[in-house]
This record gives structure tokens, sequence and C-alpha cells, in this order.
């Protein structure tokens, strides 16, 4: 089934109307298009929804999917932040996201730039950035926490400006002791990981996440996959799938179509 389930708008992050979004995947031969505006987070209103956004973001996106009926299957769903205190319910699928570190009042977030990441390690562990990582995934072990949680959104996301500018080493003990213990918790949940490509439509990354070694041993664990694009703009729906389809199927990987169902 050719389809995308992680898709920002203008509600939050993206730049396009749900509308513009739903027109791209129809042209684009999409058979299901899954919305996950990312969540309210009290503590950073940058890049999420707004309260009265979100509810703004059901309805339309609910009147999309009657408008679209019988033509492209469409979905309401959220990437819940791990942080987020707005609730899940209602939502057809939620992705578990962990984008900040939280040190007592501060979150620190991950995903925003290397000097971002630099200034958190050194303003909470002693410059240390291999214990912000292990901070990092100590969070995502927690990811089947939040409520109805259908699947682990870009495992690894620490590592997003790890190859254009290098802020540690992926091959460091501590680094894959911390995705392991991370990956051992929530392969016991049943999740399934996204394979997310939108740090390599975007030109962050020439892999997506997870990271072809973590990839192979998620898969060798019987995890499962979920495609997804991540997309902000409509030009990056699907993007990748096929290529990084063949490629994680010969890492031993599984995939599924959809989130839910
Ligand atoms: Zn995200
Ligand atoms: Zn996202």
């Amino acid at each position: 089934m050719k389809a995308d389930w992680h898709i920002h708008t203008g509600w939050c992050d993206g730049q396009a109307s749900p509308a513009e979004m739903a027109e791209a995947a129809l042209a684009a031969g999409l058979e299901a298009l899954g919305f996950s505006g990312h969540s309210y987070t009290f503590f950073d209103e940058t890049w999420c929804m707004s309260p009265a956004g979100t509810e703004a973001y059901r309805r339309e996106v609910s009147a999309l999917r009657e408008e679209y009926a019988g033509r492209l299957d469409i979905f309401c769903g959220v990437e819940q932040d791990y942080h987020s205190l707005e609730p899940t319910a209602g939502y057809d699928y939620v992705i578990g996201s962990v984008h900040y570190v939280r040190v007592g009042t501060d979150f620190l977030p991950v995903d925003e730039s290397p000097a971002h990441l630099r200034a958190g390690a050194e303003k909470h562990f002693g410059g240390d950035i291999y214990a912000f990582a292990e901070a990092y995934f100590e969070t995502v072990s927690r990811v089947a926490e939040i409520p109805g949680c259908s699947v682990v959104g870009h495992f690894d996301l620490i590592a997003k400006f790890n190859e254009r500018e290098i802020l540690f080493d992926e091959g460091h003990p501590r680094y894959i002791a911390a995705w392991q213990a991370a990956a051992e918790k929530l392969l016991r949940s049943g999740l399934p990981f996204e394979l997310n490509t939108g740090a390599v439509a975007r030109g962050y990354r020439s892999v997506p996440y997870p990271a072809p070694e973590i990839l192979r041993w998620l898969a060798s664990r019987g995890a499962k996959f979920l495609l997804s694009s991540d997309s902000h703009a409509p030009g990056s729906l699907c993007y990748g799938f096929e290529e990084w389809r063949r490629k994680g199927e010969a890492l031993g990987c599984a995939f599924i179509d959809a989130p839910i169902g």
C-alpha cells in the first residue's frame, strides 16, 4: 500500500495546508495519508500546534476525510511529544516521539541545532555529550507510556546533526549501550518503529532514522517498521520509500503498511 503517516502542516511547523498535502498525496498516487501534527508543548511553542490550532487541525482533517472519501483514505493522527500534556484520545493513531530531554524544569531540544546540543551538554552534563545521549535514550525507552502510542518516532533523533558536524561517535560503547537499553525496553512493548526518511529529504543525513546498524539490530530481534517521511511540505511525501524499503529488507526489516488496524 502506498501511504505516508508522518505529515506536518501549517498547523504546526509545516509549510502547506492539510488540503495542499492531500492534493499532493492524491496526485502522487497514495492510497492513504495520515496527518501527524506536533502535539502542544507548553515549554516550547515554536514547533507545535497551539491548543486552539489543535482543534482546528482536527476539524480540518476530518472535513478532508469526507471530501476525499473513495479517492484517498485520510487519517488524523498526532505526533505526541513525550513531554506533552495534551490528551491523545480521539486520534486515529499516535506517533510517540522525544524531541527534548528534561532536566529539572529545563527542556533541552535534541533536534534544533548542534549548538543547542553542545549547550545542553555543557549546562547539564558537564560537557559530556554521551551523558546527554544516555538521558535522551532513557526518555526514548519510555515512549510506550504515551497513551495510545502506536509507533516509535525517529528512534535516534539525537544523531540528526551527527553526519555534517560530528558531535559524538555512534560507535562509542556508551552510545551503543544507551540505544540498546532503550531498544530492548521498547521491543518488549511490541510497538513498531518508524523508518523515517525526513532528515534525508532535508539533507541532514544520508540515512534515515534509525541508522542502519540500529535497524539491523532491531530487525534481528523481530521489530516491525513503518516507512514515514516526516514531510513538512508536499514535495517530500514518501521520500526515499522504495530505496529504503529495499535497503531495510536487505538488513532484515519487516514492514507494516499502517500504524492502525
Ligand atoms: Zn518529530
Ligand atoms: Zn514529525
